[in-house]
């Protein structure tokens, strides 16, 4: 079913000029289960989009409905609310709070929503686990690889079981071998969660996993692709 619908979507950034055109007439549908990335040179408005689809941002003129809700007329608690059950976020630089150990980082997110404190335990160790990190749960982030970190913020975005992740770069500060391990990490969830993930990236790594590859070129939808099988 459809998760995501774009339409007509334009976004401008106020300037001391009159505005800056940042996207320019969107027309986008996502599915319930993509694996897929929206790719693009610097500038050319991925993370704009995906912020808009994350409803951190509004759009200018043009509709989004997310998770079957249209943004345009979501008030900013309705958007906490959407946000803060059912989507995940994954950043390149983690985010992840240094004074909390790795538990209570994974944690946060949950305390707040209405769990008890033992089914916040089993979800916390539960998300752990995927990431491979059950070890390190009394860790701070200042002990942590940069990929161990990445694998942190992983846990935290899935902890709650949303439908949808946005993954704005995260790949950026990872090398090869870290960057291969969070994607094995995020088609398992993809594959056995159907947990809906969109990327933004400019990373070949991360391009040869996705199943959907969307272009954008200075605002515009330039490209739209289906991996083979
Ligand atoms: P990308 O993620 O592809 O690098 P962005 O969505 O970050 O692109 O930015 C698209 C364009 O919008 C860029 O030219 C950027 O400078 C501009 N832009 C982004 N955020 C703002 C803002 N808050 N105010 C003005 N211009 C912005
Ligand atoms: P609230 O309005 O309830 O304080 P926020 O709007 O601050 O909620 O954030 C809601 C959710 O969106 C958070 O759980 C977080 O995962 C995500 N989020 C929003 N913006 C950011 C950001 N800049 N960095 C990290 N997470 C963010």
């Amino acid at each position: 079913s459809e998760l995501i619908t774009i339409d007509h979507l334009t976004k401008v950034y106020p300037t001391g000029t009159g505005g800056f055109k940042a996207l320019k007439d969107i027309n986008l549908t996502f599915r319930s289960g993509e694996f897929s990335g929206v790719v693009g040179p610097s500038g050319s408005g991925k993370t704009t989009l995906l912020n808009i689809i994350g409803t951190l941002d509004n759009p200018t003129e043009g509709k989004a409905s997310i998770l079957g809700r249209s943004v345009n007329a979501l008030s900013s608690k309705d958007a906490a609310r959407l946000r803060n059950h059912h989507i995940g976020f994954i950043f390149q630089t983690y985010n992840l709070l240094p004074v909390y150990t790795v538990y209570e980082n994974v944690e946060f997110p949950l305390l707040l929503l209405d769990y008890s404190s033992d089914k916040r335990e089993k979800m916390v160790m539960d998300a752990l686990s995927w990431v491979n990190l059950t070890d390190k749960k009394d860790s701070r982030p200042s002990q942590l690889s940069g990929g161990e970190s990445q694998r942190v913020a992983i846990a935290r975005a899935i902890v709650k079981k949303p439908e949808l992740i946005l993954a704005d770069e995260p790949t950026a500060n990872l090398d090869a071998k870290n960057s291969y391990m969070i994607l094995e990490i995020m088609v398992k969830m993809n594959q056995e969660l159907g947990t809906t993930f969109i990327f933004s990236t400019h990373d070949d790594k991360v391009m040869k996993y996705l199943k959907r590859t969307i272009s954008l070129e200075d605002g515009r939808v330039a490209g739209d692709e289906q991996a083979k099988a």
